[in-house]
């Protein structure tokens, strides 16, 4: 029998740390088992889907707890780069201002760019100070996270990318005062962006005044918040009472679109606003390919699919969502446009070559 180091954690002091947070107790407790009883190796560098599947919870709970749990200092996380022609993830960085698009692999060495949705895979790691793991577990050739890999080769549990981490709410949040290296940025093949305006809103600060209007449009931002992360998307930045969020899935980000203007009705009719006080959302929405870049000091996205998601939205008359084909022809979005009717046209958008066509869905009430 081999001889167990004693894993011992300060339970109390972990629980003071997370009782801030409106985490469940039987959530905590799970972690501290987690914690306290788990392998060295299920500690280093494990996959947050891995972990999402041994404790029995949600997937997006899982990221917004581990969001959580590096705030307060248990893990660490592993921005890992996968060699798209070896295999290899030889090559990793552990914060984004570190981070690098040109990778030249450790393994076949072949050089290449790495892309967010493709090649960067986000792994974490017990903080030491939270749990010590021996020094063998360091090397990144070490054979139980080889192990744990081959089993997400395998097809069991898949790789969990920098790209989807950064279309949760809590993780863009906790990134907020992180940024890429200075002229540093990374291809994304596929984002789904969705673009919001609130109709009429300069003539709503004339009538109801400034403090009044801003609290309508406070209340009106909580919405479209809640709406957007539970559509597993994350708001990447409010441009005055325009909002921009981003999803790794179109069909998700077309079901927020949806949510949201049921969801601003509904408020509309909970606060009996009159007709001409009433708040209604203009929405526009596009997929394709996209640069992650820093811009104003934030994670941003950069390039012609989110220009053409704003020039979609201007589109869009009050209460309605107007999208393109990207979105129409994307996995899932038909059975979401099943009880709708849709007009179509084809619209010379500023800035852009040749007409794009566009889909007009106005859903009413359910
Ligand atoms: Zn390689």
């Amino acid at each position: 029998m081999t001889f167990i180091k004693s894993k011992k954690i300060n339970r109390q002091e972990i629980t003071q740390r997370l009782s801030q947070y409106a985490i469940p107790e039987l959530v905590q407790d799970k972690l501290l088992d987690f914690l306290e009883q788990s392998q060295n190796a299920e500690l280093y560098r494990f996959n947050p889907r891995l972990m999402a599947d041994h404790l029995g919870l949600d997937e997006r709970l899982m990221f917004n707890l581990l969001a959580v749990s590096m705030r307060e200092g248990l893990f660490t996380m592993n921005w890992e780069v996968q060699c798209p022609t070896c295999g290899f993830q030889g090559s990793y960085f552990n914060s984004l201002g570190h981070s690098r698009r040109r990778i030249i692999c450790k393994g076949c060495e072949h050089s290449f760019e790495a892309h967010f949705d493709a090649h960067v895979q986000i792994t974490f790691t017990v903080h030491p100070n939270i749990r010590a793991l021996p020094k063998n577990l360091t090397n990144p050739a070490d054979a139980i996270a080889a192990f744990v890999r081959k089993k997400e080769q395998d097809g069991e549990v898949k790789p969990v990318t920098a790209h989807e981490l950064l279309t949760v709410q809590a993780f863009r949040d906790f990134f907020k005062s992180e940024s890429l290296p200075e002229g540093e940025s990374f291809e994304v093949r596929r984002v789904a962006i969705l673009f919001t305006d609130l109709a009429g809103s300069t003539a709503l600060y004339t009538r109801k005044g400034d403090p009044n209007a801003y609290d309508l449009v406070r209340e009106h931002f909580a919405i479209l918040r809640q709406v957007v992360d539970s559509s597993k998307g994350a708001i990447v930045k409010t441009i005055g009472d325009a909002v921009m969020a981003a999803f790794t899935s179109e069909a998700q980000a077309l079901q927020a679109a949806i949510q949201a203007q049921y969801e601003i009705e509904q408020f509309n009719q909970s606060r009996k606003l009159p007709e001409y006080d009433r708040l209604s959302l203009k929405i526009g929405l596009h997929a394709g390919p996209s640069l992650y870049v820093n811009l104003n000091e934030r994670l941003d996205y950069f390039g012609s699919t989110v220009n053409t998601a704003a020039r979609t939205e201007g589109q869009a008359r009050p209460g309605e969502i107007v999208f393109t084909d990207a979105i129409l022809n994307a996995p899932g979005v038909g059975d979401l446009l099943a009880k709708y009717s849709l007009e179509n046209s084809e619209v010379q958008l500023k800035g852009l070559e040749g007409k794009t066509r566009l889909w007009r869905l106005c859903p009413k009430p359910i």
